[in-house]
């Protein structure tokens, strides 16, 4: 969430945010349908389109257009200023740079262990911000926004990650204020699911208004989208299903530990660590949950038995949450679901089977089509939301406005 405080929105200004926002959906309008799309008056239209002028978050666009608009049209101009966002997991991050649609326009992919502590991960996204901006030709000065996604629970108002269970020596710390004296601007922050939630809405399924999303990677979370919004719940703690309980399975002797200090927790059955912790009990060499799902892939016996577990305990799982939210689509996405084959299956046959036949009948149950790009995505648009929804608008000044008028009907 936004580190800044939402400003109350005052009447005067309200009719830039629905201009901007009628622009940001990439079309390109006259003043004319501007006012008929809007129902705000020609002079209203007028006055906003000049100030968004004048800030540049909007230009002339017409004669030179491919599209055929007539001469006096306008669009959003989406190089006015860049994000900067990074995606980061526990074992890897993904760190970009977007345009003000929140198209990534480059990236790169940095392997980091996030239990070294705000100081030293933040520091490596630090290094790679400035180098892709460098190498884009542009500066901190022209950055409108900052997105970090991370792999644990976010204080909504503050930027803040409480407790995260694998995110040792984060607590509490204050991620929005340590880009402050680099970056004039604000510091979305927002817990990885959220992001991936968001991001696969946004950009495939637009018309869905109830989807969740789950990761699978080396924990277990989820991020929920409820009438169109993102759902983060009272405290931003929604969708932390992960360290759900789930009853010992047949042939368990004890409740394994879980990282958050639990026993039996869902992650503790199902996560990518939990699969790295079982195979390396039976004496398999592998380091990494990479390497895990790797030998999963290859259609290692003790591999293909604990996923064929761990997909029916996820599946049950998110039956629960079909039954209380029902959702249209349900996205399985993170690191274990590239090893689609082994885990979609038990997930589906649990969902139909714990799942009321009324929140099953038309729904869907999809891997991410996104890839590993889905956070970096979703943050990119989180960002996007945040900082051209609300005011203080990039280089307007809201006081100067004045009311509104609507036509009349
Ligand atoms: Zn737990």
């Amino acid at each position: 969430m936004s580190a800044q405080p939402a400003s109350p929105l005052p009447e005067a200004t309200t009719g830039t945010l629905e201009i901007l926002d009628l622009l940001r959906s990439g079309k390109i309008l006259t003043k004319t349908e501007i006012a008929a799309q809007t129902g705000f008056s020609r002079s209203t239209v007028n006055q906003r389109i000049d100030s968004l002028l004048e800030a540049g978050l909007v230009v002339p666009s017409g004669a030179e257009s491919t599209k055929g608009r007539p001469a006096g049209s306008f669009a959003f101009n989406r190089t006015a200023g860049q994000f900067l966002v990074a995606d980061i997991g526990a074992t890897a991050m993904r760190i970009g740079l977007c345009d003000l649609t929140g198209a990534i326009l480059d990236e790169v992919e940095l392997k980091v262990d996030v239990t070294d502590g705000p100081d030293v991960v933040l520091g490596m996204v630090k290094t790679e911000f400035s180098s892709l901006l460098m190498q884009a030709g542009a500066g901190p000065a022209t950055v409108l926004g900052v997105g970090i996604s991370v792999p644990g629970p976010v204080d909504t108002d503050t930027g803040r990650v409480v407790h995260p269970p694998i995110m040792t020596g984060w607590d509490g710390y204050d991620i929005p204020g340590s880009f402050r004296n680099e970056y004039n601007c604000p510091v979305i922050v927002d817990k990885d699911a959220n992001a991936m939630a968001f991001g696969e809405q946004q950009t495939t399924y637009p018309h869905v208004e109830h989807l969740l999303m789950v990761k699978i990677g080396t924990g277990v979370g989820s991020g929920l989208i409820s009438d169109g919004r993102l759902h983060r719940g009272a405290d931003g703690a929604a969708g932390d299903i992960g360290h759900n309980y789930v009853p010992k399975p047949a042939g368990v002797e004890n409740e394994p530990e879980c990282r958050c200090g639990n026993t039996g927790c869902l992650e503790a059955y199902a996560g990518g660590w939990a699969l790295l912790r079982d195979l390396q009990a039976q004496g398999l060499e592998l380091a990494t949950v990479d390497e895990a799902v790797r030998l999963l892939r290859s259609g290692e016996r003790n591999a293909v038995r604990l996923a064929r577990t761990a997909s029916r305990l996820l599946g049950e799982a998110i039956a629960v949450t079909v039954n209380l939210f029902n959702p249209r689509v349900v996205v399985i996405g993170g690191q274990l679901a590239a090893a689609e084959e082994y885990y979609f299956a038990g997930i589906r046959e649990a969902v139909y089977r714990r799942s009321l036949p009324l929140a099953t009948r038309s729904i869907e149950i999809v891997g991410s089509t996104r890839g590993n790009q889905a956070g970096v995505i979703g943050i990119a648009l989180l960002v996007a939301q945040s900082v051209f929804t609300q005011y203080p608008l990039p280089h307007i000044e809201a006081a100067r406005e004045p009311a509104p008028a609507r036509q009349p009907a």
